[in-house]
């Protein structure tokens, strides 16, 4: 297995504690990006509220969905803080890409990384990607439009370059114009773009474009945002061609020193695919995303 989203704070899990976990699971591969917050620490009614929010945010339109997006919306303050299950976390303007670098230079054999941009952040998107350019095993090019607070539109020059360079882009959308997910499709039809956590929080919609639209992708990373009934919707709207495996770890489920991979893979060994199908979004949907074997 590939796992193409999970973030790098080794004081959650250690490098050393994230290569033994991956051991433990059959994980050959984690794609790596940078922080942005600091630990998370969940409450017990987080975890209930969340699959609450999860049944109205994934609904297919209509007043209940868009209350859900507003909600989902409202988390992301003013003040450049988050508000998650209760607690508020200030969100780093520019995560630390070095560290990415560096712990994919320590283990070139187990670990990719993906350069976190932010358009709205104190360095510029440009040199950042180009810095990773130089870096054997930075794969992609990440962005939050969601926590940092952006229109997607602002991500256009970060996205020329992604295409130009043929670099794919995740992207985690925020809602309304910061969720605006035509927009870089349209812009730059060579551009692969990943939507994370199955395009939340628009996954209906999402997961339908992804059929139609040629290189872009969801992740069904996070089993905050995607369940089993959530990556069930993903996989038959999107495709198995289109949908890739992956956790949002460390977060949310942490053993000690290693991340539990038992949820996620629970989720999509529950979906009920076939061999090739899994073997799709397990690993080679993101092998040929970006170009490797
Ligand atoms: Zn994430």
């Amino acid at each position: 297995m590939i796992d193409c989203h999970f973030h790098l704070d080794e004081s959650m899990i250690s490098l050393p504690g994230l290569i033994a976990g991956m051991d433990a699971a059959g994980v050959e591969r984690v794609a790596l990006i940078p922080r942005l917050c600091p630990p998370l620490s969940l409450s017990f009614p987080f975890v209930q509220l969340s699959g609450f929010f999860r049944r109205l945010v994934n609904r297919e339109s209509g007043l209940v969905q868009r209350g859900a997006a507003a909600f989902y919306k409202s988390m992301v303050k003013a003040d450049g803080t988050v508000d998650v299950g209760g607690r508020r976390y200030p969100v780093i303007p520019q995560p630390p890409n070095e560290e990415v670098r560096k712990a994919v230079f320590l283990h070139p054999e187990r670990l990719w990384g993906w350069t976190f941009v932010n358009p709205a952040g104190p360095d510029d998107p440009i040199a950042e990607i180009e810095k990773g350019l130089k870096t054997p095993g930075i794969i992609g090019v990440k962005a939050h439009s969601y926590w940092h607070n952006y229109p997607v539109a602002k991500l256009t020059d970060a996205a020329a370059l992604a295409s130009e360079k043929n670099l794919p882009l995740l992207l985690h959308l925020g809602a309304d114009e910061n969720g605006d997910f035509k927009i870089l499709p349209e812009r730059f039809p060579k551009l692969k773009i990943i939507y994370a956590h199955a395009g939340v929080p628009y996954a209906a919609a999402v997961c339908a474009y992804v059929r139609e639209k040629k290189n872009v992708y969801v992740d069904l990373s996070c089993t905050v945002y995607v369940d089993q009934k959530a990556a069930a919707l993903a996989v038959n709207r999107a495709g198995a061609g289109k949908c890739l495996f992956g956790t949002d770890g460390p977060y949310f489920h942490i053993n000690g020193d290693r991340f539990d991979y038992g949820p996620s893979e629970k989720i999509i060994r529950g979906l009920g695919l076939s061999r090739e199908d899994l073997e799709r979004i397990e690993k080679k949907n993101f092998l040929e995303i970006i170009g490797r074997s």
